[in-house]
């Protein structure tokens, strides 16, 4: 079964239901992270060799096609590691990362997609979004940073945004790594108890937590609300951060495989040029 079958939230979608520690689609393995290691980095290379058609095509010509990953999390969800161990296999060269933070004031002065639009990765790349504009449904939703009316909007609005984004030739992939409050606990403890991870650890973090089952019902809202059909949540279950990496990875492939790329045909004619270079020799 596919990957993306397996973990797209569909109608009904009970996130409290989803086991954080669950493995969907992977059999018991005697030493799992060891088979993640190199199942993940196989499909690593069919990645960027998409990814690599992704871009010679859009430079050949004119297809508008892209890829864009949303990753979503709760705090220590390990949205920084997935892009290390999966995004890191990618080609640099047509990589847009960025990372989304508290907005600054300029941002705040302008609609909630504006930082997003300018975020957005050119024809021919693949996009990651760190956080995203469901930000703007999530901790803007538990800590009313906008009153109820203007985030209650916000949904549809992100909807039609995203099926725009379809239409041009976009392939969103939006993916919540969800873990369990406990494996949160564990995540934080360990960035409390080594110096080399106190600078991913911030007080604040504690605060959050505190709103944990706020945040879990923010989540659910955006399964109900935003997992359409041109644009589908995925939840991947996230506590074993092997199975993490092993489902973004497979998630990925399978959105590129329904893409059906190809290197572009040579736009010069090739015995010509064979033929110039040997006279130039
Ligand atoms: P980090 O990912 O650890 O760098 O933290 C970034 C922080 O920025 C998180 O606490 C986010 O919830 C917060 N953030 C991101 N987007 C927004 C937004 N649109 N409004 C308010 N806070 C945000
Ligand atoms: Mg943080």
């Amino acid at each position: 079964m596919l990957t993306s079958d397996l973990l797209r939230a569909g109608p009904g979608v009970r996130l409290a239901d989803i086991d954080p520690r669950g493995t969907p689609g992977v059999t018991s393995r005697k030493d799992p992270k060891q088979w993640s290691r190199v199942e993940v980095s196989l499909i690593g290379a069919e990645l960027a060799s998409h990814q690599e058609m992704l871009y010679a095509d859009a430079k050949a010509g004119s297809d508008p096609r892209r890829v864009l990953l949303v990753l979503q999390a709760m705090d220590c969800g390990g949205k920084d590691g997935t892009v290390k161990n999966v995004v890191g296999q990618f080609d640099p060269l047509g990589l847009r990362i960025v990372s989304f933070g508290a907005p600054t004031k300029e941002e705040l002065a302008h609609p909630f997609l504006w930082r997003i639009k300018n975020a957005l990765p050119p024809a021919g790349y693949v996009g990651v979004f760190n956080r995203s504009h469901y930000e703007d449904v999530l901790i803007v939703r538990v800590h009313d940073l906008v009153p109820r009316r203007v985030w209650a909007r916000r949904y549809d609005t992100i909807n039609r945004f995203e099926a725009e984004l379809v239409g041009e030739g976009y392939t969103l992939v939006k993916v919540m790594l969800h873990i369990s409050k406990e494996e949160q606990r564990k995540r934080l403890a360990d960035r409390l108890s080594d110096p080399t991870k106190h600078w991913k650890y911030n007080p604040g973090d504690i605060d959050e937590r505190g709103y944990w089952d706020d945040y879990q019902e923010a989540y659910q809202a955006v399964l109900d609300r935003c997992s359409t059909e041109a644009a589908p949540w995925y939840v991947v279950p996230a506590d074993r951060k092997w199975y993490r990496n092993y489902a973004v990875a497979a998630l990925l492939r399978e959105a590129f495989e329904g893409l059906n790329l190809k290197y572009p045909k040579a736009d010069f004619d090739l015995k010509n040029e064979v033929k110039r270079l040997e006279a130039s020799m």
